[in-house]
């Protein structure tokens, strides 16, 4: 019953308890004047009855579970903690916990009046962006929004742009190639 770990054969605690019972049934046996060496029906069912404690609190196994459990967690909060920054300045921009899909996708490939192509993604919300100039509709790539250029807060490099319509949620769309 004892696991493998590093080649050494290890014992759990239960493991220990299971071995003492058989122990001491075998010697009331003895007392009782049976001679047997071999186990009864009903130290099995005792020892069973004795065993209710899972296995995995007490072994090797347990721990690694344990450990794997945190580094689950940690991953999950440091994957929420991530941001996304300014290629150019490293100022804080957004956060992948802030892209939304739009008609369908995050990004999205646009070519612009003068054949420039920007693929750009889309967020709720990017804090670190300065959004300027006059709202226009001329040449949008989203049907019934309207525009205004976003740049990056602090050397107002040009991010993208912000995206606002009557009917639907504001947004973001971000210039991926400019964000690390
Ligand atoms: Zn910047």
């Amino acid at each position: 019953m004892a696991e493998i770990h590093d080649g050494k054969p290890q014992k759990n605690i239960a493991q220990g308890a299971i071995e003492n019972a058989i122990l001491f049934l075998s010697g009331i046996n003895r007392m009782a004047g049976h001679q047997s060496e071999t186990i009864s029906p009903w130290e099995i069912i005792i020892v069973n009855w004795l065993n209710p404690l899972p296995y995995y609190l007490y072994t090797e196994d347990g721990g690694k579970r344990d450990k794997r459990e945190t580094e689950q967690k940690e991953k999950k909060k440091s994957k929420k903690e991530r941001k996304l920054l300014c290629k150019h300045c490293e100022h804080i921009i957004s956060s992948p916990e802030y892209r939304i899909n739009f008609q369908g996708a995050f990004d999205h490939t646009f070519l612009n009046p003068s054949g420039q192509m920007f693929q750009i993604g889309c967020f709720r919300k990017a804090n670190g962006c300065a959004v300027l100039g006059e709202v226009s509709s001329e040449w949008t790539w989203f049907q019934g929004f309207q525009w205004q250029v976003a740049l990056c807060g602090q050397c107002l490099k040009h991010l993208g742009w912000f995206y606002q319509s009557e009917t639907d949620f504001p947004f973001f769309g971000l210039i991926l190639d400019a964000l690390i």
